[in-house]
């Protein structure tokens, strides 16, 4: 039964036809954005597997609705709390080096929008599983909406201090670390499987990407591969309130 104020608000169905049009179009502004994006990254030397992960997951459903014509920008981006989503290059980045593959324990600390979570679970195919840790209350249920509108199914947002890792589900194949931590928390290097590797950020203002190995006898080496900038991890194994 409509109200009598609510007639004449009704959309008629040219209307809403109207926008169903509008909404497709935007989709396929959105998805040729994307591809320009992806083949940009190709460029810099990112592989097939990362490129063909990061064509499928609609960033511009990850950030602001402000900032969704931007969404295909290779730059970090405001998702609120003074925190970023990252730029897509250095997902592919972290993606690279953490070779992921099917049936993969993942673990990320910084879960923020949820969008490098979702390029990891399309990686890890539906037998692997991504863990995503963030201290934010509101950015976790910011990534838990964007991920279930977006259908990932292998992704669980936790909320805690990431910096210890999260034992519950440890070990893991892979941690990714999506904030500056001042060293690499110890608890991560034990909930990391032999075998495993782990992508983090490691300084304050001056931070390098290291990657750690735990070889199948449990021995850590850690190696630098440039510098980076990402917000700081906050917590018991990362750095105090700034
Ligand atoms: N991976 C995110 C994405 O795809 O949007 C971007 C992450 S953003 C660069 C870093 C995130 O780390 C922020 O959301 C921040 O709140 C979170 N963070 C900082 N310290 C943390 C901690 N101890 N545990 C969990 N999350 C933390």
């Amino acid at each position: 039964m409509i109200a009598e104020e609510d007639l004449g608000k009704e959309k008629t169905e040219a209307e809403k036809k109207g926008e169903e049009e509008t909404d497709e179009k935007e989709e396929a502004e959105f998805e040729a954005r994307r591809r320009m994006l992806v083949e940009g990254l190709e460029t810099l030397g990112v592989g097939k597997k990362v490129l063909r992960a990061m064509l499928r997951v609609p960033r511009h459903r990850f950030v602001q609705d402000d900032l969704r014509k931007v969404a295909y920008i290779d730059t970090p981006l405001d998702i609120g709390l003074d925190q970023t989503i990252s730029a897509p290059h250095m997902v592919a980045v972290m993606c690279e080096l953490l070779e992921l593959s099917e049936g993969q324990k993942v673990l990320e600390v910084g879960a923020g929008s949820g969008y490098n979570a979702a390029v990891m679970a399309e990686l890890v195919g539906k037998s692997g599983h991504v863990y995503t840790v963030e201290r934010l209350d509101a950015l976790v249920n910011f990534a838990r909406g964007n991920l279930k509108k977006t259908g990932y199914e292998n992704v669980t947002v936790l909320h805690d201090d990431g910096s210890i890792g999260c034992l519950k589900y440890a070990p893991y194949d892979r941690i990714s670390v999506t904030c500056a931590a001042p060293k690499v928390p110890k608890p991560l290097i034990e909930q990391l499987k032999p075998g495993g590797l782990m992508a983090i950020p490691v300084g304050d203002y001056f931070q390098e990407l290291t990657l750690v190995k735990k070889d199948k006898r449990g021995r850590v080496t850690k190696k630098t591969k440039g510098g980076v900038v990402f917000v700081p991890l906050i917590g018991k194994y990362g750095f105090r309130h700034r």
